[in-house]
């Protein structure tokens, strides 16, 4: 069977590095739709379309011409052609994206775009409202989160990686500042579905949540 499987969650839950690895065990697609808030907030950063301007970011939103490709392990994001893979993971697209996605046009513009990505199934979508809004019948739901303090050690890690030095304490502040501005917006807030089952990473490894949810997922018979 060909499921759709969300993994919502606030920010440096492992919810990409979860969903990759998933898509790739059970042989399914993987859309990343923050990803697409990414590339929505990147245009507009670039175009000087100031982030309170809804009618302008929804029509960026409408117009987005959006594709990704793996290379090996990496899920290349293409806007117009051009690879903005690392363009929408700086810290300032981060929190471009998270209050360009709290205008209810926008949402609304990329509504039909994620599900037409999510397509007919045999995928695994991460989101923050994947399983609630944009795919409330999908075949299994999952919330993941951690500790605020586990979280930004990780998302540290990962910018240090990519060769970025960031101090622990902007880190915590930035993730903090993002889940709460998710969390408490009016349309399609970050929340659990009620029928997601909640997995609490801070004190699993990366192989035990992945064989988790993949139990989890076979379960249900994908
Ligand atoms: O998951 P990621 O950190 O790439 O998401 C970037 C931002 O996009 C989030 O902080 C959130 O504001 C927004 N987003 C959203 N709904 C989704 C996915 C992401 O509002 N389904």
């Amino acid at each position: 069977m060909s499921l759709v499987v969300t993994i919502d969650g606030p920010a440096g839950a492992g919810k990409s590095t979860v969903a990759r690895r998933l898509a790739r065990r059970l042989g399914y697609r993987l859309l990343d739709t923050g990803a697409i808030y990414r590339a929505v907030a990147l245009g507009a950063l670039r175009a000087g379309v100031p982030l309170d301007d809804e009618p302008r970011l929804a029509a960026i939103a409408s117009g987005l011409d959006i594709d990704f490709a793996f290379e090996g392990d990496v899920n290349h994001v293409r806007v117009g052609g051009e690879d903005v893979t690392a363009a929408i993971r700086t810290p300032e697209a981060s929190q471009a994206a998270s209050r360009v996605s709290a205008w209810p046009a926008v949402r609304a513009a990329l509504l039909e775009l994620q599900r037409r990505l999510g397509g007919q199934g045999g995928v695994v979508v991460e989101g923050r409202d994947t399983g609630t809004v944009v795919f409330p019948d999908a075949g299994a739901k999952f919330f993941l989160t951690a500790s605020d303090e586990e979280r930004a050690r990780r998302r540290q890690e990962e910018l240090e990686a990519a060769g970025k030095e960031v101090s622990f304490a902007a880190t915590l502040a930035e993730i903090r500042e993002r889940d709460s501005r998710d969390a408490s917006r009016d349309v399609a807030p970050m929340r659990a579905a009620a029928d997601a089952v909640l997995v609490d990473s801070s004190a699993l490894t990366l192989d035990q949540v992945i064989e988790r949810i993949e139990a989890e997922v076979r379960r249900r018979g994908a």
